[in-house]
Parts: structure tokens; sequence; C-alpha cells
């Protein structure tokens, strides 16, 4: 054993796939902070991590942080939560992320991914040994899908694909004729789509937002979503997956499980219980005859039985174990320490007086126990799971309308703002003014400046010189493009944006 500064070697480390996948967005804004100047008295301007909490523009709803006080006291709410029909609430809308991207790596198959996109879904298929490949949005045409890429891309292992809307980093809103298009080619190709609607409502621009759940009757959909965004909450982890899948796509695509379900003939059933059922009366028929064992109740149901031990008439046998270990010595019978009148009622049908989770599993039923398939089942016909929600019920229920509006001027204002001061910059272009979510993709042109390598050099030298954090593009798939944050107080965008402004005139190419 190898032993160093009197330890055992660590035996652990972190995992490679997620150090190996992208360059991490964090780990970018880190270097970034660290490359300021100490001297620079201004303050930092952050236009590079989507958190606008420190702003009072940005304050979440009261009805947010009440639902939360009301429902902690309550005491009601500190299960772990229902599934309810449809729905699965995630820790926020990054678990749902991993949980959905590791379902769906079984061997070979692979996932469509949007460039420039949301780092987390390479980093996770990565570490769950799912093929990414990469679809590109178009910034000239909105940054809409390139559909015939996805067309290109995909092949008999491709399982689903992921779009963005509003997009981060993008900042457009995809038009409903643009989904219908994106849901017809996912339906065409077989494949589901994965909507990340984390930025769902936040349209300020001319397209409204539209659902992709809409299109479930063409294609099943899941969407992403979570409260981080649109009530200004990001520490808060409350996430979910909805299922859009009308026709039950998913479900026939249940597979084996699906097919065993629908296809086992009732004499199959028939047969087992008569054999079961054969052997349960030879049980009981037997025990009647071994004195010192008695069945106090005829098993009617299961596969077991339970038999009393009747030690007084035994002798040099303490106990059941002794009994067991003795009889497996001198016989070579193994037995261990619940069939008949009463029909199998499934406790379901009580759903109407109680909310039921019903919890099976094909092991026992069909004998195959190695088979590892199970299921959990919600008989709830009142919707008692659904109410029980929580705070998260609440707040969706009780934010008013007025909240929504107050945050969408703000963060319109600020995107006009951002692109206005973006068309003075000469060596940036936003190809696409955003109109929705709280980021906007901008071109880099470096050709107009002196010294300056690529995306991450201008960060790095922006940070140093004007104390503005803005994220390199590369770290969201676009080499030579910025990400830029704009859900700030506007004073600190045009601040930040002056600065960017004043970082170009000193480092323009001179004529
Ligand atoms: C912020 C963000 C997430 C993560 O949401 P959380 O609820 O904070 O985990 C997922 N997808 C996109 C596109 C995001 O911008």
């Amino acid at each position: 054993m190898e032993v160093i500064n009197g330890h055992k070697k660590w035996g652990f480390q972190g995992n490679p796939e997620l150090i190996a996948s992208s360059i991490s967005v964090r780990g970018v804004l880190t270097k970034l902070m660290a490359n300021r100047n100490k001297d620079d008295k201004r303050p930092t301007i952050p236009l590079g991590r989507a958190d606008p909490t420190e702003y009072p523009s940005y304050r979440t709803t009261p009805v947010a942080p009440d639902a939360v006080a009301d429902a902690t006291y309550s005491y009601n709410f500190n299960c772990y939560p229902p599934t309810v029909d449809d729905v699965y609430l995630t820790a926020g809308c990054t678990q749902a992320i991993e949980i959905v991207v590791s379902v769906l790596a079984r061997p070979n198959a692979n996932i469509l991914f949007p460039r420039p996109g949301y780092p987390q879904y390479e980093a996770r298929a990565s570490c769950s040994k799912l093929e990414a490949r990469h679809f590109d949005l178009i910034p000239e045409k909105g940054w809409e899908v390139d559909l015939d890429s996805v067309e290109a891309l995909a092949d008999e292992n491709t399982v689903a694909m992921v779009i963005i809307n509003p997009s981060n980093p993008c900042g457009n809103v995809f038009t409903y004729q643009h989904l219908k298009e994106i849901a017809e080619t996912a339906s065409k190709l077989g494949i589901f789509v994965i909507s990340d609607e984390v930025y769902g409502h936040l349209a300020f621009g001319s397209n409204p937002f539209v659902p992709m759940g809409v299109f479930g009757p063409t294609v099943p959909v899941l969407t992403l979503g979570s409260i981080a965004k649109r009530w200004i909450v990001p520490g808060w982890r409350i996430g979910w997956i909805v299922t859009s899948d009308p026709n039950g796509i998913f479900h026939q695509s249940g597979g084996a499980l699906t097919q065993i379900l629908k296809h086992t003939k009732e004499d199959f059933y028939s047969k087992i219980l008569t054999t079961i059922r054969g052997a349960a009366d030879i049980l009981y028929d037997r025990i009647q005859e071994i004195p010192c064992l008695t069945c106090p109740h005829k098993p009617e149901g299961s596969m077991v039985a339970m038999v009393k031990l009747n030690l007084p008439l035994l002798e040099g046998i303490i106990d059941d174990v002794d009994f067991c270990m003795k009889l497996a010595r001198e016989e070579s019978v193994i037995v261990l320490p619940a069939f008949g009148s009463n029909p199998f009622v499934p406790m379901g049908v009580f759903g109407p007086t109680v909310p039921v989770l019903t919890l099976g599993s094909i092991a026992k039923r069909w004998i195959v126990p190695g088979w590892r398939i199970g299921w959990i089942v919600t008989s709830d016909p009142n919707g008692i799971f659904h109410q029980s929600g929580g705070a998260l019920t609440q707040i969706l229920k009780h934010t008013k309308e007025d909240f929504y509006s107050k945050i969408l001027t703000t963060i319109r204002g600020a995107a006009d703002i951002l692109y206005d001061r973006i068309q003075e910059i000469p060596c940036l272009t936003c190809p696409h003014k955003p109109e929705g979510s709280m980021v906007a993709m901008v071109k880099l042109n470096l050709p107009l400046l002196e010294g300056i390598i690529d995306d991450v050099d201008f960060c790095m030298k922006l940070a140093r010189e004007e104390s503005v954090i803005v994220l390199p593009g590369v770290t969201v798939g676009l080499k030579n493009c910025l990400r830029i944050t704009f859900a700030v107080e506007h004073s600190a965008l045009e601040d930040g944006l002056g600065r960017i402004k004043a970082f170009y005139h000193r480092h323009a190419k001179k004529e």
C-alpha cells in the first residue's frame, strides 16, 4: 500500500468527464473576477451571470417568500414531493436536466443540442456517456434552429433534441410557426423534443412566448422549467419536468413493459394461479400432519406462508433459527423465519377516499425477479396530491400580473439599452435584438481590434481594465462572440456598456 504523508494514497478524484466537458461558465467567470484590477475604485459591472437578485428593480414578488413561509409553518409540506400526473418536481431545472439526460443515456444513443447552448447539457451527457451532437442556431434568421442540420445529424440512435426558448444565450423567442416546424421535423425523425423553458414567459419582443407543449399532438414533448428566472429567485432550487404527450407515445415506447402488460394472455395468469393454489393446498394439508407446525391461516395469496413452530413439542431445538439450521443440515430443506376466498382488491379503487400510491413490479406475478422493472401508480381522482403542492402552487396562483409586467418592462428597457449602445461600439454587433430571456449573443469583430486574440482574451482584458464581466462565447459553444446578461439595473448597464466603448477606443486598430 502506497503511503504518502502518513495516510494511504487518497483513492478519490473528480469525474474527469465533467472536467473535460466544455469550459465551464463558472470557471471562466471566476477567472474573470480574479483578473480585475484591485485599484479600480469603480463598482464591478457583472454582465456575465444571469442572476439579477442584487438589484432592487429585480426583487421577487412578496407572494413568493410569503408562500414559502406559510407552507413551512403549516408543517404540511415537509414530505417528499408527490408526482402529479404529468408533472415531476425537481431541485431546480438543473436537476431536471440531470434526470432527463441520464434516463436517456442507453448505450449508443445520441442526443441533439443547440449551438450555442447551455453547457449544463453537455456536462450531463458526457457524464452519462450519452453522445452529444450539435445543430446550429442561425443568427441571421433570429437564431432559429437550422432544421437541415438537425435532419443531417439524426440517425436511428438519436433519442431527442433540446431547444431553449426563450433562448439562453441568444435572447430570441421562437415563433409559433418555427416551433411547429421543429415539432414536425422531430416527429419525422422519430425523436422527441426537450424544451427548456426556464425563461418561459420572459418574452418582451414581438414574438409571444409559445410553450412547446402545445405541439404535444405532433410530437411528444418534455418541458423543463423552474421558478429561478421568472420569479428571480435563482437560489431557490425548485424546478419541474412536464410531459405533453396526448397520444401516449412515451407510454407506447415503454418498450418491453408495455408489450408484456398488453400481450400476456389470461390463461398464463390462470395457469400460474392454479399451480400456486395447488402448492398452497399441499402445504396446508401436509402441515396438518406435522404436529410441531401449525398454519394459522391457509395461504390465499402470494407465494409464501407463515407457519407457527410449537417448540414445546421438540427436544434440543432452541428457536426458529436453530430449527431451520438443523433442518438444512439433516434434510437439506431450506425454510425461512402471506391464497383462497378473498379476491385481490387493488388499493387504488379507494382513491376517491384517500390518495393512493401503488407500488408494483413484474418480478412476482410474471416470475421474473431478476428483471428490474417496477412502477409507481397514483390513484388520486380528487387531486389531493396536487392541492398539497405547497408554496409552489401558492406562488403560481397568487403572483399578480403586475409583477410579471413590471419585470418584463424592466428587462425590455435593459434590452433596448443594450441594443442601442452596442450600435455605438464598432467592434460589436448584435445580430438579433433580444426579445426574451435575460441574455444576448453579440459578435466580436476582432479585425477592428489591436492586440486582442480572441473572445477569452477580450473578456480577460475587459475585466482587468474596466471591471466589467462578460462571458466569452466559447463557453456556450460559439467562439469570438460574447454572451451579455442585460438583466441588471439600467444605470449599471449604461455604465458597463460605456466602459466597453471606452475599452474599444483604447484597443481600436489604428488606421
Ligand atoms: C438557469 C438555467 C437553467 C437552470 O435553472 P435552475 O432552476 O436555476 O436550476 C437551465 N436551463 C437554462 C437555459 C438556464 O438558463
